[in-house]
């Protein structure tokens, strides 16, 4: 039967009722979202066939599928979760799970349930499934081995004694396109290659001018797997990398890999910039319409650096353009866009977003939604950690950052974008003169009734959650502008819910009804609590929750953008 049986962490199978904001609901803690609300908002899920497979499967075990399928001798199936006892039996060997957020530990998830004291949906979901793992595999196939990958495998290096009681054999990092079938065939007959690679993992540290640096950390029990640094195969070049052959949910298609500005707190940085060429993209959208997708969502860290030539980072427009032409020329193909993008590119060339907006159709009921790291509203510390994410503008010589922001913002939405934003709390030097100057940006940006929303993270000290889950209470410990922070970008969340949610929902009436109501009443209650609790931990924190509603001021230098909107507007009918 399935000799490789393939599944992922179930919350990535959900759709969320196709709306965009709801794709965080995982983070959210259990008790506060009790289980029929969830499994409401989380539905659809994706469909399974008959024989149990998943019809559709996150980017990333779709990959691994098409790494693994008539290249080794093992017979190798994507199963869909809840139908693992349809392919774990007596002769499976590997079972290998995708996962993002095992241990419920990433930054977002951390902010949601407060550095782990609250279980959160995404926890909930992968123990539910380990559980389900590991009984069949008792019963049916006690030597086959349990096999964890994705970009969630870091959550493991911070507790390796998870690995232990969720019955783990091995977490396996990093990009294996090239080298999946030697390393499961490895598994399989207890013959890793250890030329090729290595037990450990890469950890990346910083030198003290920031620059992100690779270091390799040996693991004495074998269960952490890496390509070897001295391997004979390199990281693959774009030719070695395979198509998927299955459909991937919300019809995603890598366009690229790395993104090359250095922010000093990602771990992207330190990949090589490698390009798809239009007609690779094309081959996985194609997979992607026969799977009936016919949106592309295009897998990318930083689109803007598609086919990057110049070294002072203007965007390869033509390049960009291009690739979309070509995915929307393909029959039954509605519409495409990025999974992430920067802000400054656009601020330089607002006919960016205009092109693309033209080319996919975008227009008020349709718009383009894309997940950007504004990191901070400080020139400061956009300055000390992430200088190159304002190229090709330079912070302090064509504007502050906060100028940069908001003209990429009024480009964005004036050709139908609508950005995600994420914001960084804890970075090193931060102060709270800092902190207001993100406040004010993002009250300023809604003052304008721009559309945006923004999602805060914890950098916390994940050194303290090695072997534990007793991290600092993160909200006890806050200052007062850092809870005012979280607090408005909560409320821009709400203005944002009342806004959107019913324009933009996808399902038939009665459910957008339903959903629309939830997100509204859900949305003023989390508030709501979020206040009482600030008010409740430290009472400083209700003065500077009250400053914070009327804080609108932004740091200027006289950048003159006042005919953006007229000038955009032409573009856009141009
Ligand atoms: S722009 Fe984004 S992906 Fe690129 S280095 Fe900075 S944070 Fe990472």
């Amino acid at each position: 039967m399935t000799n490789i049986v393939l599944t992922f962490d179930p919350s990535l199978g959900h759709m969320f009722r196709n709306f965009p904001l709801l794709s965080f609901l995982p983070c959210a803690p259990v008790r506060f979202v009790p289980p029929p609300i969830y499994y409401y908002l989380a539905q659809p899920t994706v469909p399974a066939d008959e024989h149990g497979r998943a019809v559709l499967a996150p980017y990333g075990i779709r990959k691994l599928e098409a790494s693994l399928k008539g290249r080794t001798k093992y017979t190798v199936e994507v199963v869909h979760p809840d139908h693992l006892e349809k392919h774990i039996r007596e002769d499976t060997k590997v079972i290998g799970v995708n996962t993002m957020d095992p241990l419920g530990i990433g930054p977002l998830t951390l902010m949601f349930n407060n550095a782990g004291r609250e279980r959160s949906w995404v926890t909930e979901e992968f123990l539910g499934l380990m559980r389900r793992i590991n009984a069949l595999r008792k019963e049916r196939s006690p030597k086959a081995k349990v096999v964890i990958g994705g970009s969630g495998v870091w959550e493991f290096q911070m507790m390796p004694e998870a690995l232990d009681k969720l019955g783990i054999d091995y977490a396996v990092e990093g990009e294996i396109d090239d080298i999946a079938p030697l390393l499961f065939e490895g598994i399989i007959e207890d013959s890793i290659d250890t030329t090729v690679f290595m037990f450990g993992y890469k950890s990346t540290t910083f030198d003290i001018n920031g620059r992100p640096r690779i270091t390799y950390v040996k693991d004495p029990n074998g269960r952490f797997i890496t390509r070897h640094p001295f391997s004979r195969f390199k990281l693959p070049k774009v030719g070695e990398i395979p198509t998927i052959i299955n459909p991937a949910i919300s019809g995603q298609a890598e366009i690229m890999r790395g993104c090359g500005l250095d922010c000093d707190f990602c771990e992207v940085t330190t990949r090589p910039l490698r390009y798809y060429p239009p007609e690779k993209v094309l081959e996985e959208v194609k997979v992607n319409v026969r799977g009936g997708l016919r949106h592309a969502w295009f897998v990318t860290d930083n689109q803007w650096a598609y086919m990057l030539k110049d070294k002072d980072y203007w965007p390869n427009k033509e390049a960009i353009f291009e690739l979309y032409r070509t995915v929307m020329s393909y029959p039954g193909v509605t519409g495409a866009n990025p999974m992430h993008a920067t802000l400054a590119p656009v601020a330089a060339d607002p006919e960016l977003a205009f092109g693309v907006a033209r080319i996919v159709r975008a227009g008020p009921r349709k718009h383009i939604g894309v997940q950007i790291g504004l990191e901070t509203g400080s020139d400061k510390l956009i300055k000390m950690h992430a200088s190159r994410k304002a190229l090709p503008l330079r912070v302090g010589v064509d504007g502050t950052w906060a100028e940069i922001v908001v003209e990429a913002q009024k480009a964005y939405n004036a050709a139908y974008w609508i950005p995600a934003y994420t914001i960084i709390l804890g970075m090193a030097g931060e102060t709270d003169d800092d902190i207001w100057d993100t406040i004010g940006l993002i009250n300023y940006m809604a003052s304008l009734n721009l559309y945006f929303t923004v999602t805060p993270m914890a950098l916390v000290s994940l050194g303290s959650l090695r072997g534990t889950r007793t991290l600092t209470d993160v909200y006890a410990s806050m200052t007062p502008a850092q809870a005012a922070l979280i607090y408005v970008c909560w409320k821009n969340t709400k203005r944002m819910a009342e806004a959107l949610a019913w324009r933009i929902g996808k399902d038939n009436p009665f459910y957008k009804i339903l959903t629309t109501l939830i997100l509204n009443v859900g949305a003023k209650i989390w508030l709501d609590a979020l206040k009482r609790y600030f008010v409740r931990v430290n009472p400083e924190n209700e003065r500077a929750i009250e400053r914070a509603e009327r804080y609108t001021h932004i740091k200027t230098t006289g950048t003159d953008f006042r005919k953006f909107r007229e000038r955009y507007k032409a573009m856009l009918h141009a």
